[in-house]
């Protein structure tokens, strides 16, 4: 292929505003990456949290009372397995009110979820 004369003469200067260019996006890349985990580790919290709820209710229908933790749930084959917590890993709790609550204290991303 032949290169015309400009490709030849293609400056320094504008070589160097291309990797610019490429810095920056790549920052924005990595930038944007962490945020956008967090958010969607977050949804899956919530969505765990909506699953428990459910399973407590197929629970009681079927126990006529309230388990007492998630284990029950699963030992009842309810829920297929223990739903972890995607920041802590930790297992979910049950309240008074017999309603799924997410044990995260950790306030770097925003502490304990609900939905
Ligand atoms: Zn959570």
């Amino acid at each position: 292929m032949r290169r015309s004369r400009e490709q030849e003469g293609f400056a320094l200067i504008e070589l160097m505003v291309v990797v610019a260019v490429l810095a920056i996006l790549v920052s924005i890349a990595i930038l944007s990456y962490g945020p956008l985990v967090a958010r969607s580790k977050i949804r899956a919290c919530r969505a765990n949290l909506r699953v428990i709820d459910g399973a407590i209710a197929a629970y009681y229908a079927e126990m006529h009372e309230y388990p007492q933790n998630v284990n029950e749930m699963v030992d009842q084959g309810i829920l297929r397995k223990v739903p972890r917590e995607p920041f802590t890993n930790q297992v979910y709790g049950l309240d008074a009110d017999h309603r799924a609550v997410c044990l995260n204290n950790d306030s770097s991303v925003d502490g304990p979820h609900t939905y």
